[in-house]
Parts: structure tokens; sequence; C-alpha cells
């Protein structure tokens, strides 16, 4: 009986096993998994674990070259190698291995990881008895202030977003409210006042973001960092995003509607010119 590794096509243990950094699952949680029980050598409700992960795959965009009488296959014969009766096989599926970017090629190889280990101990005890749990707030895919590497979202909405020939995706919540982008910061500037989300947990507060606020009011410029709405956006006498790699970029077109006459504004400029000067 030994713990087995299955990683596209390799079998080995857990120590050997390697994979790149620039697996997507790695750098964006750009992946989905399934965990499977068995008992006395036999998969229990495989067929519903292996559908729902062709559901998860097919939400996230990741084209599976396997379909569930191959993983099927694959994950028995690991089993029946490993000689565990009493196993958890943990499945994992990535969208592949590319230099990290947000925007992926269409036919990128998933990287397929199965492992099969024994079923932990649970004491009978503890169903007998019971056990205590505590209660949390629901702020699952709400901490957009943390620059985590959970960005599976994000790598959606770029790839969407690439897909219509636009250079980012801004988010805008059920009420209207627009947050900030995939990769970027959104501002709004209109009759004399710049306007931005405020810095908490819908947006990532950017550097670029505080920087080009401290340089709008050395401008003299009204700043409010408010919510705002699509409509006000829409309506907005320039619109740009910052970010690090991407610095201050206008906008003159958000879902095919016209902004500022199609052309970058003047104070979009002045603030690029600004932020610019601050890197000698
Ligand atoms: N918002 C999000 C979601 C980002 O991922 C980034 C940068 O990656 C930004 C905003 C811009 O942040 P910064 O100006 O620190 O690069």
């Amino acid at each position: 009986m030994q713990e087995l590794v299955y990683l596209n096509g390799w079998v080995g243990s857990f120590d050997n096993a390697h994979i790149s950094i620039n697996d997507r699952g790695y750098n964006f949680g750009d992946g989905i998994y399934e965990v499977v029980r068995t008992y006395d050598g036999k998969m229990f409700a495989v067929d519903d674990h292996l559908k729902r992960l062709e559901t998860s795959a097919a939400v996230l965009e990741i084209g599976l070259p396997w379909d569930k009488k191959q993983l099927n296959a694959i994950i028995s014969d690991l089993l029946e190698q490993s000689e565990i009766r009493e196993a958890i096989i943990y499945i994992q599926i990535t969208r592949g291995t590319a230099h990290r970017n947000h925007l992926y090629d269409p036919d990128i190889r998933p990287n397929l990881l199965i492992t099969i280990r024994s079923t932990p101990d649970i004491s009978q005890s503890t169903y007998i008895q019971g056990v205590n749990i505590i209660s949390c707030p629901e702020f699952r895919w709400q901490m957009c202030h943390v620059k985590s590497t959970s960005l599976a979202a994000a790598v959606m909405a770029k790839n969407k977003a690439h897909r219509a020939g636009a250079a980012e995706a801004v988010f805008v919540m059920d009420d209207g409210i627009v947050t900030e982008c995939t990769s970027s910061n959104i501002f709004i500037y209109k009759g004399g006042t710049l306007m931005t989300h405020p810095a908490n947990n819908r947006i990532l507060a950017g550097i670029t973001r505080k920087h080009i606020l401290n340089l709008a009011e050395d401008m003299g410029m009204h700043i409010r960092p408010e919510p705002f709405k699509f409509e006000d956006m829409i309506g907005a006498d320039e619109v740009f995003l910052t970010g690090s790699t991407s610095e201050v970029i206008p906008v003159v077109d958000i879902d095919g509607q016209i902004i500022a006459g199609g052309k970058p504004g003047p104070i979009t400029g002045k603030l690029h010119q600004a932020f610019i000067s601050l890197r000698s």
C-alpha cells in the first residue's frame, strides 16, 4: 500500500512530484478540483464528482482534453497501483502552464494532478458526541483589498474583455456602483471633480491610485474618493485606468459607448505627465 501522485502522465511519490512555477493554478488559482472517497477499494459517486468537475471546468472555460471515461480510467489505474482500499482521491486540473499573464492561450493544455491518500481517521466519538462550530460572516469573494493570488474571476473577466477586443473589464455591482478593473483602478473626471472608488474591501488600493490622488490634490483638483455609478462613468468628461505596469491609461469607449468624444482628455494627460515626473 502506498500513497501515490499522478501528474500529467507521471506516477510517483509526493516528494518527487514537481510542477512549474508558471502553473496557472499556482499564479492565479486558475483551476478546479474534486475529492472522491473510496470504500473497500471502490469509488463512491465518482460519476457525480466527474460531472461536477466538468461543470466547474465549463464555468471557468477550461477546455478539458479528457472525457469522464478517460479520467475515470486514469484514476482507477492509480487507485489500483496504490492498493489503498480506504482512500481519499484528490483530482486537480489547472488551466495549464504559461508565463504569468491574465490572458491565456485558448490552446493551452491543462495540468492534471491526482493523488491517492489513506482516508484520515475520524474517531467514533465525533459521530456520537457531535462537534462545536463557530459562526463567521460570509466574506468569500469580498476581499478585493487583498492582493491575493485567487484570481480566477479576474482571469475570466480579462479574457472576456480580450475576446470583445477590449483592453480591460470594469466591474459593476448589482446596484450599478463601479468598483475597479481586473488589474487596474478606475477614475472618472467630471466638471472639475476627480472620483474613484474609496479604498475598502471592494477594491485593491492601488499604489498608482494613491500617487494619482496625491498629484491631483497638489494640482488643486477637487477629489472625491467615493462610489460612483455606471451612468456617471458613461457621462464623465474623462475616464482613466491606473496600475503599476500601465501607469495612466485613458478610456475612450465602454461597452461601445464613446467617452469624452472618443479621445484621451487633457486632465488624464496632465496626471500621466505628473506621474511620469515622479519616476526620476
Ligand atoms: N486593482 C487590481 C485588481 C489590481 O490587480 C491592480 C494591480 O495589479 C490594481 C488595481 C492597480 O494596483 P497598483 O497601482 O498597485 O499596480
